[in-house]
């Protein structure tokens, strides 16, 4: 058995101590550190600024996890689906966005899902296993390195698609993004973040450290199905980030039933939770609403919908339902999507209706699968 640690799995606090513990200086671990996530060193012979006895000590001690996709597909729309094959033969996926040079990688956090929502391809296949955090974080670093080789073509028809994609709060709406850089990282890829806050949360506190990979804590969203006592421990340790809640029905008899987790928490504590998280300034708690063709979609849905959420702030992200083989539900029609959404945009609700990116190559939403679905379908 493996006994070294993993590097990745720790965050520079963490490090610090990895390393105090043998002995070392604290300024070692901040260099090391930065080899990793700045360099993206592979190994410690990388290290020139460190001593040949420490790079060979650190070598008995430790080592520094990578993933390389095994398959990228890319679709019509620039849209990029990442297959990683983890060290144990399990899959996770990674989708990349390209929406006018700006990228946003919306990542996995756990092989399948234990919350067994019933529209949800991922959650039909139960939960394997948690990743772990050198799992979450190299699923960034992959993509970043496949960019840089390989950028995406800047496309320019503007789609309007994403959570977190509101530049418009932030003064830096006129920059065009770089091709190569990943700007936007949302939790929203294979499994339930807040199942797995044990490796979730340091992965983000890498993801944003100024000495690790430099996103900023505005550019991070935790998405959720509603873990209410979960929330409340993000909110607590990590209070910057954004959180998007995966409401998706406006009854409890509805939401009881397509997803387990409300017989849990009930969008009464769902929605205390979401008051209680500690957002900064302006920021609003993004409300993801899966529109499904005669279950959620009428008018009276939009109606309390806007109830619910009125004393939030709050943004609503309408994703039209992706359909898939084994489930009945069916996409709404286009009267009702548009019908849904002027409801809400007459009532001053910031609304976006996710266009279906990425549906041609299956990363859409809900669509991912990694390469469990291949043996049971092929
Ligand atoms: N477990 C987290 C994150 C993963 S799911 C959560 O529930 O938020 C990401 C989003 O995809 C959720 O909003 C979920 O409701 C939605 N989704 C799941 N299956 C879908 C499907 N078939 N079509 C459209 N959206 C889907």
């Amino acid at each position: 058995m493996n006994q070294k640690t993993d590097l990745k799995n720790l965050t520079l606090p963490a490090l610090e101590q990895f390393l105090q513990g043998q002995g070392k200086e604290r300024f070692r671990a901040l260099q090391v550190f930065k080899w990793i996530y700045q360099q993206d060193a592979q190994g410690f012979d990388e290290m020139t600024n460190i001593s040949k006895a420490l790079r060979a000590e650190l070598t008995e001690s430790a080592f520094i996890s990578n993933l390389e996709p095994e398959a990228i597909e890319e679709g019509g729309d620039g849209t990029r689906k990442y297959l990683f094959t983890l060290g144990d033969g399990h899959a996770v996926e990674s989708v990349l966005i390209p929406i006018e040079g700006r990228n946003t990688l919306c990542i996995s956090s756990q092989v399948g899902c234990a919350m067994a929502c019933e529209f949800c391809l991922t959650g039909s296949f139960k939960l394997t296993r948690n990743l772990t955090t050198s799992e979450i974080v190299n699923q960034i670093m992959a993509v970043k390195r496949d960019l840089v080789r390989n950028p995406p073509a800047v496309f320019s028809e503007g789609g309007s698609c994403l959570v977190n994609n509101d530049d418009s709060e932030d003064g830096e709406g006129e920059n065009m993004g770089s091709p190569a850089a990943i700007r936007n990282i949302v939790l929203m890829g294979m499994g339930e973040p807040l199942h797995n806050l044990d490796n979730v949360i340091p992965a983000i506190q890498i993801m944003i450290d100024g000495n690790g990979l430099q996103l900023s804590n505005r550019r991070v969203t935790v998405s959720t199905c509603g873990l209410v006592p979960e929330m409340a421990r993000l909110g607590r340790e990590i209070p910057n980030v954004n959180l998007a809640v995966s409401l998706n029905a406006t009854t409890d008899e509805l939401r009881d039933r397509i997803m387990p987790v409300n017989r849990s928490y009930p969008i009464k504590a769902l929605l205390q939770a979401c008051r209680e998280f500690p957002l900064p300034g302006r920021r609003k708690v993004t409300f993801e609403y899966v529109m499904m063709g005669g279950v959620n979609d009428s008018l009276e849905d939009a109606k309390r919908l806007l109830r619910l959420i009125s004393d939030i702030p709050n943004k609503v992200n309408l994703i039209p339902f992706n359909e898939h083989e084994g489930c009945d539900f069916k996409a709404p029609t286009k009267a009702a999507i548009d019908a849904f959404h002027t409801y809400l945009i007459d009532r001053h609700v910031t609304v976006i209706t996710r266009d279906s990116r990425g549906g041609d190559i299956s990363a859409a939403c809900g669509q991912l699968k990694g390469k469990l679905e291949k043996n049971i379908n092929d």
